[in-house]
């Protein structure tokens, strides 16, 4: 799965042009879904020139690489001429998501339990007898 993730807000505070504090758990779950569950990584900011630069440094010197950054793959901008406005990903990391953003020990386990979606997680944390009532109504 290819995930997108902001930087400003959702893995330091929002602090822009200013790089924030870590938020709690942001880097980990990361560099967990990388190398556990193999899903592709893409820093998706606001960021460009110096300030991109901090960014990615910020990560990387926590032991976070990006797949690419503000592109789809890594030779994107090599090959087309401009960034894309919007990145083909399977999911989005951001704290402006409608409903904010959740604590990341949240979303780690989102992801690597493939519950990201919000019925499969409401799913996946009901109790069992919701669950079953559910189930009459074929809902799920
Ligand atoms: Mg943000």
């Amino acid at each position: 799965m290819v995930i997108a993730v902001d930087f400003d807000g959702t893995l330091v505070t929002h602090e822009y042009p200013r790089i924030g504090r870590p938020i709690p758990f942001a880097i980990e779950a990361l560099k967990k879904i990388q190398m556990e569950d193999h899903h592709e990584i893409i820093l998706w900011t606001v960021r460009e020139g110096d300030l991109l630069q901090e960014a990615i440094d910020y990560c990387r010197s926590r032991g976070l690489e990006f797949y690419a950054v503000n592109s789809n793959y890594p030779e994107e901008a090599l090959v087309a001429k401009t960034a894309p406005r919007k990145i083909t990903a399977d999911l989005f990391i951001d704290d402006r998501n409608l409903g904010g953003i959740p604590d990341w020990g949240i979303i780690y386990q989102m992801v690597h339990n493939g519950t990201h979606n919000q019925a499969q997680w409401e799913h996946s944390t009901m109790p069992e007898e919701r669950k079953k009532k559910k189930k009459i109504f074929g809902i799920f």
